[in-house]
């Protein structure tokens, strides 16, 4: 089956052919984060969903141009620059930086480009420039420039694309100046934003005056520098669909830099929201949990990454730490396994099980459908077990399905857990369990080796004695 995706400007599963099918390379853009405060894990579901398809279109053999931006200019971060009365770096470099160490715990590929609003306002103000040149876009009394959808219809635009609109309900002149609004209050839209006197320092000098981009047009300035007119894939979370990604869309086609009968973007690609007992996980409801909350209490970027991917990405799902516990207790059964095989395969290498590849593969291409992939990964780790316990696993076999799943890995990311060092009082409790075991004290035995666990670390029986692992 060739690979497939659920486009939402179709609303319809496509297969996906690159714009450009002789070349390779493929452009991926994905709305990156607002560096206004540490990113939960809502948003991390959404960069772990854009790591998933970046990996797997590599896995397919393509070349991937990934680019995220850094929104580092925007209503709410001009909100907390003034309250903290910091110049804007200052605020944002601590939780860009944070950001990025999240984005590695979970073992997200970096992006080729990642470039940052405010770095880009030269380009930015040209883009806006192009739209007032084109007749779409006018400076408003104040200063500010708005995109004008009645004057883009006109040009023969189409404002709409991914969501329904009703233009019956917009009223022509309307304008709405926040970057975040409802679909039923839609009308001319912000790309230029006059100074006020709470922007305080965040402000640069424009054809129009002094003032700021929206958000919107920030997007559309960085993903065609970095891409080009039109690209492949735009991706980000669902709640980005309106307004943020169908303004993109005008603002980028109504500048008309597109070759002939070439779209911005071709496919749009969401994923759903990560929800907490039903509702988006999201700061201003006050029910998430950042990547560091997580980690503090004990749980890897490796079991949090694992959970992410466990659901599908056009499906909401539910965070529960029931679940985080799951995900520990589904890697440790693969781990376990993954331990029998190289026990048994030694150094032997020799090419991948292609039944198991070609298994996960064929549930990837269905618009990424993730439990087929688990399903396929779990068949095999059971049969696996089954056959290391009857002894008729022999050492080729053995490594060729370790083959197989490094190939597999490449996608998924949850790798082998870190072979690191285990602190002396560690060491201690593992000697002491050695000592309880050949003393036949079994029961004290067990109680070290659980002891063992709750601190994150797994004993394991090896012919070559007792070793110790992280979980
Ligand atoms: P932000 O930092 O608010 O700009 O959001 C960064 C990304 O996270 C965007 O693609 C959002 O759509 C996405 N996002 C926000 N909340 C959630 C959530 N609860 N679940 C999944 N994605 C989310
Ligand atoms: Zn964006």
């Amino acid at each position: 089956m060739a690979l497939q995706f659920f486009n939402t400007l179709s609303r319809s599963v496509q297969e996906f052919v690159p714009r450009d099918p002789r070349r390779q390379s493929v452009g991926l853009y994905c709305c990156g984060p607002t560096v206004h405060d540490f990113a939960h894990v809502g948003n991390f579901r959404t960069f772990v969903f854009a790591d998933l398809v970046r990996r797997y279109l590599e896995f397919k053999g393509r070349k991937v141009r990934h680019v995220m931006n850094i929104t580092d200019v925007e209503d709410k971060i001009i909100r907390r620059v003034r309250e903290t009365n910091a110049p804007l770096r200052d605020y944002t470099a601590p939780f860009e930086a944070a950001f990025f160490q999240d984005f590695q715990a979970l073992n997200c590929l970096l992006p080729h480009d990642t470039p940052r609003a405010s770095e880009h306002i030269a380009d930015i103000i040209a883009l806006i420039e192009k739209l007032v040149a084109r007749g779409v876009a006018y400076r408003a009394a104040d200063g500010s420039v708005y995109f004008s959808i009645e004057k883009y219809q006109g040009a023969g635009g189409h404002y709409g694309r991914l969501l329904k609109l009703n233009f019956e309900e917009m009223r022509p002149g309307e304008r709405v100046s926040s970057d975040e609004y409802a679909k039923e209050a839609a009308a001319d839209f912000a790309l230029w934003k006059a100074r006020v006197p709470d922007d305080g320092a965040v402000f640069w000098p424009s054809p129009w005056g002094e003032g700021r981009p929206g958000w919107h047009i920030e997007c559309s300035a960085m993903s065609m520098k970095s891409l080009g007119p039109s690209f492949d894939l735009h991706l980000g979370g669902e709640d980005l669909v309106f307004p943020h990604h169908e303004d993109e869309i005008a603002q980028s086609e109504g500048a008309g830099a597109q070759p002939p009968g070439q779209p911005f973007v071709k496919y749009w690609l969401h994923g759903a929201h990560l929800l907490v007992e039903g509702k988006k996980m999201s700061k201003s409801l006050g029910n998430f949990f950042t990547l560091r909350d997580l980690l503090a209490k004990g749980f890897t970027g490796r079991e949090i990454r694992y959970l992410l991917l466990t659901a599908h990405y056009r499906e909401t799902f539910n965070f529960t730490f029931e679940g985080l516990q799951g995900a520990r207790a589904a890697l440790l059964r693969l781990d376990q396994c993954l331990t029998k095989l190289r026990e048994l395969a030694g150094n032997l290498k020799v090419q991948a099980l292609s039944a198991l590849v070609d298994q996960f593969a064929g549930a990837l291409d269905d618009d990424l459908n993730i439990s087929g992939a688990w399903g396929a990964v779990f068949d095999w780790v059971r049969q696996t077990n089954r056959r290391v316990d009857e002894h008729t696993l022999d050492a080729p076999e053995a490594a060729a399905a370790l083959a197989a799943w490094e190939r597999l890995d490449t996608v998924l990311g949850v790798g082998a857990p870190k072979e690191v060092e285990a602190p002396a009082q560690v060491m201690a409790l593992l000697d002491a369990r050695q000592a309880a075991r050949k003393a036949r004290d079994f029961k004290r035995a067990d109680a070290l080796r659980d002891g063992l666990k709750a601190k994150g670390w797994l004993i394991e029986d090896t012919p070559k004695g007792a070793r110790l692992k992280r979980i």
